[in-house]
Formats: C-alpha cells, structure tokens, sequence
C-alpha cells in the first residue's frame, strides 16, 4: 500500500506497571486501520481518595474508532482486561480472548449491562486476519491460565507481542511455553518485540509454578490446627498446588472469598482444576481443625475480602483461632505494605501462626527476570526492542539491557508516543493526549477533575462552609461558619476553636463599605480569604471555603 506505516502507540503501561493499552496501526496516514491490545486498569491509592480502579483514557483511539478491526487480550489479569466494560462503549470494536480470559471478559462486560457487545473466542494458537493484520496466539506462561504473546503480521513486518509471560518448566496447568514458535519466529524474521519489563532489575529467574506446590506441599505438612492459604484467586496454578497440599496433608479445601469462586469457576469452565472437590463453610466448621484447609482472597490486605474478614473475627463462617495458621502465598504489592501488614498484626495478636515467603518459597513471579530475557531475546533476535509493561525505571533499564543483548535498536515508548515501526528507522512520529480516568463511584471522570482536587484538599485540610443573610444592602444574618475536618484539642469537633475564626468572619463583613454589599463577588473574596487565614493561623491548615450569600 503506497504511503503505508506500521505504528505502535501504547496509552497505558509505559509509565506504571498496570492499565496496559496498546494499539497498533497500519496503512497510510489519511486511512490506517487499526487493533487494540489489552484494556486494563490499575488500582487507587491516597492520593485518590474514594477512587479503587483508573484506566488510561482512550481519546486518542476514540477519533478513529471505526477503523479498529478488533480489541484483543492477552489475559485475563486486571491490569489488562479490567477497563473493558468501562472503555469498549467508546471503542465498540468486536472483542477477541482464548476461553478462559473470554468467560471473565463476559462477566465485566454483563456487569456493564453489555452484553451485547461482541466477544469472540480464539482457541490458543489459533491464527486469524483482521484488516491488514494477521495475528498467531502463542502459548506462554505466566501466572494465570492462558497467557498469550501475539505475532502479529503485516505487509511491513512481524511484530512479537510478549503480553505478560516467563519461562516456567513446569506450569501445574496449562501448556508449556512455546520455546519452539519463538524460534520460528525469530527465523521468520521479527521487527519488533513488545515485551514485558516487570522484572528487569531482578537477576536470575522468576522460579516455577512447581517449586512454590513443593514448598506449599511441606508448609502445609507442618501445620496442626486449621489453615488458611492466601494467594492471588486468578493464580489458578497455586490454586491447584494448594488443593495438592491440602489432598497429601488429609485437609479437605474450602474456597472463601467471591474472586475465588469466581476464577475457580472460569478455571472449571474451561477444563482445569478436574479432580478437585470443595467442601462448603458449614461443613469446614464441624471438621476437626486438622482436616481443613482454607483457601481465600485477601493477600493484598483488601480491607473487604476474605482474609482481612477472618482476621477481625468478623467474618460470618470462617472462624481460626490459636493453632490455626494464615499461609501467604503471594507477594507484597508496593503500596500495600501497610494494610498487609495491619492483618498481619492482628492475626499474630490472636495467636494465628503466620508463614510468608520468608520462611517458604512459596511464591514465585509470573514476569521474567533477565536469563529469562537473555533466553527471549536470543531466540527471537527482534530488530527493534520496545519494552513495556513497566515503570520508567523499567523501560529505561529494559531497554539498556536489550542493547546490551546485540539488539540493533533499542526505544523507550512512554504512554501517548505515536512510534512509527517500518518504513524506514523506527522514529517517534507523534505525540497524542493520554491521561487517567478514575472510576468515582459510577461515574468515570478524568484524574484532573475539580472535584478530586476538592476531595483531596477537604480531606487534607478540612472544610468551612460560610453564610451570611443580606436584605436592602445590610446584613440581616450571620456571617455563621460551619467547620468540617477540625477538632478540639479533647477530641471533640471543633466548638470554642472556632471564635477567632467567627470573629476574622465578622470582621471581613465589617471591612467592606456600603457599596461593596450589591457585589457577591467582593463579599466572598472578603469572607473567603479572612477565614482561611483565620483557620491557618488557628489550626495551620488552609481548609476549602465556600461561601453562600442569600439575599432578601
Ligand atoms: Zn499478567
Ligand atoms: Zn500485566
């Protein structure tokens, strides 16, 4: 095609390890047809008060939505599948994913109330063409059922998507990784690889799904009273390890926690975890305390789920106790440290024996460290390294290594980069808008939004709200402050700290001149800025100010 590209443009996932977004487009500038890879979120934190989930916004792709022949996902992990039912409304591009992934993209998306969006399934290492894109599932592994890399073909070259993946020589479920595609692909010729950088600092390799069932098989074994294993639910592998360890240690296993029941479902749908009975809640509680083995949500410390639940004693049908112990099958998350370690403390306080990672190795990484690269890169000789799945950091360094590795080129995209593949050298050839979009209660609202602006400075620094009655140019009423977010030095909320900030309210009033009580505006800059200061002076915080005027 006469003035055809081959472009990469990732949305999400340059910048953050989470909410990939990935597209990739080809033909001439005025009519390029496009796919979409992955759609994923990344969760809250302090800085986003009340918001839990955050995507990248797809304005960008909005624009030539039509041109989208199709949105595809490598698997099922929240940080690439979890904005579908929020973001295809505005793509509206047919869906494609292997079974597993596709059973739990169909439930985000009837959660939606989309069910009539089209979902397709693509059976592991199938090969489809859509528009000018010919695209190859290649089996992977990684840490959840079928984790897909995607060659994608086109007139200007073959590009090996990685999606998420490592070298594990021996999985538990699923297919082993297709050491022998790559090779084929690496003869055929390959332009670029997208690839995943999570663990590029890390040396060595990431460890197999079967090291993490021998470690969890001998924890297990020294365990007496009841046990509770936590892990990821969407590690169905770990899954599996755990109902082996419970079967060679006579416990029957229990699934706590609504994700758990989920993915075992997705995972049962599809075929895995045959072999395998779970007992319900009330039959766990009559069974001696040696015979029973919980499996539950909760690893991050999510304040709702399973584990946090058991760990108050709050939670209806699972109750351990002294002897009992909490197994973590998983790893900490950065930025979960605290409230991980908030259960922590208060299973130790009730005497519930704790085993982690520290003591077992009963975790290991779904993403590969650098032998794993080195081994990746050796079989695939991409002309073009384009690391992804990463903070800076990651990207940075990612691309060094790959360098390092005889790779002729090396780039660093960030979010929002336009990268132009082939023809010709592989060149930043835009930059578009890219931005955050957070889930704030139901509605999806930009991360610059006012009102997540006001949220954070009223939770920071408090509110006052400030009234005041005005009829034929004089004040009737007030001016009366109401406080929100302030208390006396006895814990009570705010009441004779107050009176300065009363009296700098009056006194603003006071300041004005006859004329100035037709102006609502100078009336409010008065009242708002002699409060402020007034409160900073009294409480050193500079709280939000509203001021209402009612006139008569
Ligand atoms: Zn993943
Ligand atoms: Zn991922």
């Amino acid at each position: 095609m006469k003035g055809a590209e081959l472009i990469f443009a990732p949305l999400g996932g340059c910048r953050e390890i989470g909410m990939n977004l990935n597209a990739y487009g080809y033909g001439p500038p005025e009519d390029r047809r496009w796919i979409v890879v992955d759609v994923g979120v990344t969760f809250g934190d302090d800085s986003t008060p009340g918001v839990d989930l955050i995507m990248p916004d797809p304005v960008y792709l909005e624009s030539f939505a039509d041109q989208i022949e199709a949105i595809i996902l490598t698997h099922a992990h929240e940080d690439h599948i979890g904005a579908i039912g929020w973001l295809w409304p505005r793509l509206r591009a047919p869906i494609y994913a292997t079974p597993f992934t596709a059973y739990l993209v169909a439930e985000k998306l009837r959660e939606r109330g989309l069910d009539d969006a089209p979902l397709h399934i693509m059976q592991l290492r199938e090969k489809r063409t859509f528009g000018p894109f010919e695209i190859e599932m290649v089996t992977l592994t990684h840490s959840i059922p079928e984790p897909n890399g995607l060659a994608i073909r086109t007139p200007l070259g073959l590009i090996l998507h990685t999606g998420d993946w490592k070298i594990d020589p021996d999985p538990i479920i699923g297919e082993d990784f297709d050491q022998a595609k790559i090779e084929e692909l690496g003869r055929e010729g390959i332009l670029a690889m997208v690839c995943d950088s999570t663990n590029v600092f890390e040396e060595g390799e990431a460890g197999s799904e079967g090291m993490a069932r021998e470690a969890l098989r001998r924890a297990v074994a020294e365990q007496t009273g009841r046990v509770a294993i936590t892990s990821f639910a969407s590690n169905v592998a770990r899954v599996q390890s755990s109902c082996e360890a419970a079967r060679a240690n006579d416990r029957s296993v229990c699934l706590v926690g609504r994700s758990m029941l989920r993915i075992v479902g997705a995972a049962q749908s599809v075929g895995l975890l045959k072999g395998f009975d779970f007992i319900d809640p009330a039959d766990a509680a009559d069974l001696p305390p040696q015979h029973v083995l919980y499996l539950c949500t909760g690893s991050q410390g999510e304040p709702n789920a399973a584990l946090a639940r058991i760990a108050r004693g709050d939670h209806p049908s699972v109750k351990l106790g002294e002897d009992d112990t909490v197994i973590f099958s998983s790893r900490v998350i950065p930025g979960n440290e605290r409230a991980i370690s908030e259960i922590q403390n208060t299973l130790a306080e009730r005497n519930i024996k704790l085993v982690t990672a520290r003591q077992f190795d009963i975790h290991v990484s779904g993403h590969p460290c650098r032998d794993e690269l080195r081994r990746m890169y050796m079989w695939a000789r991409p002309q073009i390294a384009v690391p992804v799945h990463g903070e800076r950091r990651h990207i940075m360094e990612h691309a060094r290594f790959a360098k390092s590795l005889q790779v002729p080129f090396a780039i660093t995209p960030d979010n929002g980069h336009v990268i132009r593949l082939a023809p010709g050298p592989v060149a930043l050839i835009d930059e578009v808008p890219v931005g955050r979009l957070h889930v704030d209660g139901e509605v999806l609202t930009s991360d610059k939004a006012g009102g997540m602006w006001e949220r954070r400075k009223m939770a920071y620094n408090g509110h006052l709200a400030v009234s005041v009655v005005i009829a034929k140019g004089k004040i009737e009423d007030g001016p009366v402050v109401v406080a929100r977010g302030f208390s006396e030095p006895d814990g009570r909320p705010a009441d004779e700290s107050m009176e300065p900030i009363d009296e700098a309210a009056e006194g603003a009033l006071a300041g004005l001149k006859r004329g100035d009580f037709g102006d609502d505006e100078k009336i409010e800059k008065a009242l708002t800025k002699a409060v402020r200061r007034a409160a900073e002076l009294q409480f050193g915080k500079r709280p939000l100010v509203d001021v209402t005027i009612h006139r008569i």
